[in-house]
């Protein structure tokens, strides 16, 4: 991989010798390992040591779970909050294992779609809840670097399962909780964009 990104700067048309590029594809290998740790991590690893039989119905909602992630259309990042809430039928996920889960699946090649509905569906499958929704809030750097529509570069998307989607007065509720940022962009910006721009 270093050889590879020693050969990325030649072709930008820099100097990969000298003295501030010497160890820069040593680091951006590292940076780029981490940035998609998440394809080792294991969900049931993670989470089986974590799920707990409870008698509990109501709504439990994780927000504000800061995450990013790398656009897999320009592998520039993107990043911002995301929201999680669930009903439990019988059992709940440790309150700390909902951000390490948000981790598993920010830490690849994404698009911000996928990643909300695979949070979204691993929840469903691990506990077989009444609901679960999941929103996520995002800049994009593809976007506002480029300067790509720069006032639409905040994307949200949602997921919303059982309850949520069934249940206008459950949806409802969740998202009055998490008081989107977006609720008052879109009022000044108008609609928020759903998708990253593909060019
Ligand atoms: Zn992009």
């Amino acid at each position: 991989m270093q050889q590879l990104i020693q050969q990325l700067l030649a072709e930008l048309g820099e100097d990969p010798g000298r003295e501030g590029l010497l160890n820069t594809p040593k680091r951006v290998e590292k940076a780029l390992k981490f940035l998609t740790s998440g394809y080792d991590m294991d969900v049931d690893e993670v989470l089986n040591d974590a799920l707990f039989t409870v008698d509990y119905s109501e709504m439990v909602i994780v927000k504000d779970i800061d995450f990013y992630s790398l656009c897999e259309h320009h592998l520039l990042p993107f990043f911002g909050k995301c929201h999680v809430a669930y009903i439990p039928r019988t059992k709940v996920i440790g309150l700390s294992k909902i951000p390490r889960l948000v981790d598993i699946f920010s830490r690849r090649l994404q698009i911000q779609e996928r990643l909300t509905s695979q949070i979204a569906d691993t929840i469903r499958e691990k506990i077989n809840p009444l609901g679960v929704a999941v929103v996520m809030e995002a800049t994009h750097l593809c976007m506002s670097m480029r300067g790509v529509e720069k006032q639409n570069s905040f994307c949200v998307t949602s997921s919303m399962l059982g309850g949520f989607r069934d249940n206008a007065r459950t949806r409802m509720e969740f998202l009055e909780l998490i008081k989107l940022r977006t609720a008052v962009r879109a009022s000044t910006t108008g609609e928020p964009v759903a998708a990253c721009t593909n060019d």
